[in-house]
């Protein structure tokens, strides 16, 4: 069976939790994280509502002291003017910075038993009869299951030759120190800005003491998220007193309806499964889900003979990838059409009510994109 019944590789959302729900089914797990915690990862730190809700039904209490806004208001605007904003009675989203986060997650994990090893970056991968063997270079370490939660460039993926159901997109993130009066000004809510032509979007995302603002691309590369943060910015008006980071850093869309996402024994999850919601960019509900599906299959494992992880892929399809499909087409009329949605939008705020609620999880995107593809007949007015 080797050292450790289970390897989890990296210690983001979907890694912990993965690590979470084995220890405390009573498997000895060992998690491989490159870094040293806390560390900085670039990223919204937007938890939607679907993703509170979902964290309030785990017993975890940790995330809820990691908060640092909430969002009630969103504004929505094209090339940064024409603002269109709807306000709601519950929160939206919970901004976190996803050091902290993540460090919590890992610890309520290690709480349960999973142990951490940090600075140790996996560099080989092998799979054999009866476990996998990964190594940094120095020290190997077996186990009888290996989950790979290492990320959009999960270099476990590339070893086992499983990256072609996923396509890698680019989003940047800067931390940004503002005045106070520009701080406040954004305080309470997402203010998401399209029509800068890169097949994505921009936002910004306020936080405690700073300014967390970024964009998105799920066709581009770098090049376009360094000039879209800078023409977003701009257009906005803000300035930054001091930048505290700016990282670039790949986002993953599937290419593949019904991706195999399992090997003998080994399981991609969140981002190295490639599952991002490719409307809104949002991962870390789908890095949490599939951690948890991942140590569920390998928790029903037979003790003896040779496993199956099909059920794992198999349970994504269903359990996940359905909504996919759907913000995939939303996705084609926004980025698309951006200034035609934008009117539209102006002309029906309640859409934006709609978006919401597929973000507060009441609404499905299937209910959404045939909302959308029902206004043809104002659209066609507005291209009039
Ligand atoms: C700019 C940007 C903004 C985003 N904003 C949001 C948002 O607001 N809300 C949202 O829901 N999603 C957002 N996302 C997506 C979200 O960040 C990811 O979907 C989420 O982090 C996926 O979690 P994960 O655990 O799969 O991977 P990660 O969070 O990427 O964690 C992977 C871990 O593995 C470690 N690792 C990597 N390679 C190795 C190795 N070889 N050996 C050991 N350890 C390794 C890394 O150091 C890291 O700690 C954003 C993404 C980007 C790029």
């Amino acid at each position: 069976m080797g050292d450790w019944d289970v390897v989890v590789v990296g210690a983001g959302p979907a890694g912990a939790m993965a690590a979470k729900f084995l220890a405390a089914g009573g498997l000895r797990v060992l998690v491989l994280e490159k870094r040293r915690l806390p560390r900085y990862k670039a990223c919204g730190g937007g938890l939607s509502a679907k993703v509170t809700g979902f964290l309030s039904t785990t017993g975890w209490q940790g995330w809820q002291k990691t908060v640092q806004d909430v969002t009630k208001r969103v504004v929505l605007t094209f090339r940064g003017m024409d603002g269109v904003e709807v306000s709601f009675a519950d929160p939206l989203i919970h901004m976190v910075m996803r050091d902290s986060f993540d460090q919590s997650l890992v610890e309520w994990s290690r709480q349960a038993g999973a142990e951490l090893w940090e600075g140790f970056e996996v560099k080989a991968v092998q799979e054999m009869d009866g476990g996998v063997a990964v190594g940094d270079g120095k020290t190997t370490v077996t186990a009888g299951f290996l989950v790979a939660a290492d990320g959009a460039t999960s270099r476990v993926a590339r070893h086992l030759g499983m990256t072609g159901h996923r396509r890698l997109g680019m989003a940047l993130e800067a931390e940004l120190m503002v005045d106070r009066p520009t701080l406040q000004r954004y305080q309470g809510a997402v203010w998401l800005n399209h029509g800068n032509g890169n097949w994505g979007y921009d936002w910004i995302f306020p936080k405690g003491g700073h300014l967390s603002a970024g964009t998105g691309t799920f066709r581009h590369k770098a090049r376009v998220v360094m000039q879209g943060i800078n023409d977003y910015l701009d257009q906005l008006g803000v300035r930054a007193e001091c930048l505290l980071h700016r990282k670039a850093h790949p986002i993953p869309t599937l290419v593949q309806d019904h991706p195999i996402l399992h090997s003998r024994r080994c399981l991609l999850v969140g981002d190295a499964a490639g599952l991002v919601d490719p409307f809104c960019g949002e991962g870390i509900f789908y890095a949490l889900q599939s951690g948890i599906i991942a140590a569920e299959t390998i928790l029903r494992q037979p003790k003896a003979g040779e496993p199956d992880l099909g059920n794992y892929s198999w349970r994504i399809g269903r359990e996940l990838l359905p909504e996919f499909k759907y913000a995939s087409l939303v996705a084609k009329l926004v980025f698309g059409l951006p200034r035609l949605m934008h009117r539209l939008v102006q002309k029906k705020p309640e859409i934006m009510q709609m978006v919401a609620s597929v973000v507060f999880g009441s609404h499905s995107y299937r209910e959404l994109y045939t909302f959308l593809a029902g206004q043809h007949w104002a659209l066609r007015r507005l291209v009039r």
